[in-house]
């Protein structure tokens, strides 16, 4: 297995990061520093639903820091959420760009949804606080976690997600379904390709695999955080098994007192981010 730890690794990538353009707490231009710092040889941007954080990065990024353009998009299969993370795509694509116009539009839709759960659970935050905490970034439950927070409902945005937010809980409130083939399909015609995160978060994903492969799905997301050895080495198994692209990264955000996501913590080599240029570059010719 290869390493996966930090350290002047020039030829690392952390395929997974977040800005405050989503729900994560650094800057584009502060990430990128970081990255820098860490001595990473290029980091993915994958904000939920915008490519704002990318394309402010890319305008500052230092010529040693490779800098790939990157989304994640959350699906859902019979319920169960399945995020898609894409990469290398074309960023001002115009279809894709409507997708994740809509997708950010539902997302404030569901967030005024939740805030009004909470207020019926006696536990109220504004909606005001949660755009106010939001930014000018897509909103997402984090934001109204860290509300739940600031109101003193909560201790922690663990305990949000826990007793209110995560799936299952009072408050939880569902988006409209966007099918992993929808986002395989947009990705693609924007000339990038669709990777499966973090595949443990959701359950049944040996069972849709093969449909995902059959809509095109070109990697899978191997190396994470919460995945030991053992694990990596069965999604490995599995990757290959099926031809998929071998990804990694840390699902930074920046939450500090998240072990183990720190950025850089873990890595894949830089050629895997060739590897699915060229997967890219093998299907516009088919
Ligand atoms: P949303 O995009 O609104 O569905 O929120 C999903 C995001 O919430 C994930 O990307 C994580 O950043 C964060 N999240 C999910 N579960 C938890 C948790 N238990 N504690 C902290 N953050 C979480
Ligand atoms: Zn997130
Ligand atoms: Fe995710
Ligand atoms: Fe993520």
């Amino acid at each position: 297995m290869e390493p996966n730890r930090p350290g002047a690794t020039a030829d690392r990538a952390d395929l997974h990061t977040h800005t405050s353009a989503s729900d994560g707490l650094l800057a584009p231009a502060q990430l990128v520093a970081l990255a820098a710092q860490r001595g990473l040889g290029a980091i993915a941007i994958t904000d939920h639903d915008t490519v704002d954080g990318y394309l402010q990065a890319r305008e500052l990024s230092d010529l040693r820091l490779r800098l790939v353009p990157g989304v994640e998009l959350s699906c859902a299969v019979d319920g169960v959420d399945v995020h898609i993370l894409g990469y290398g795509f074309d960023p001002l694509d115009t279809e894709l760009v409507a997708l994740l116009g809509q997708r950010s539009g539902q997302r404030l839709d569901r967030a005024a949804e939740i805030v009004e759960r909470l207020q019926s659970l006696g536990v109220p935050v504004s909606m005001e606080r949660v755009r106010a905490i939001a930014g000018s970034g897509t909103v997402g439950r984090p934001h109204i976690a860290r509300a739940l927070v600031e109101a003193g409902h909560v201790s922690t945005v663990g305990d949000a997600f826990a007793r209110y937010l995560a799936n299952g809980r009072p408050a939880y409130v569902e988006r409209p379904v966007l099918t992993p083939e929808r986002a395989i399909a947009a990705l693609h015609r924007a000339a990038g390709v669709a990777v499966l995160a973090h595949p443990l978060y959701s359950p049944t994903y040996r069972d849709f695999l093969p449909a995902l492969v059959e809509s095109g799905l070109d990697g899978m997301e191997v190396h994470y955080p919460d995945h030991n050895d053992a694990t990596r080495a069965r999604l490995g198994a599995l990757a290959e098994r099926y031809g998929l692209i071998q990804t990694g990264g840390t699902d930074f955000h920046a939450d500090f007192g998240r072990p183990g996501r720190a950025l850089g913590d873990v890595t894949v080599p830089v050629a895997v981010i060739d590897r699915m240029a060229e997967r890219a570059e093998g299907r516009s010719d088919a």
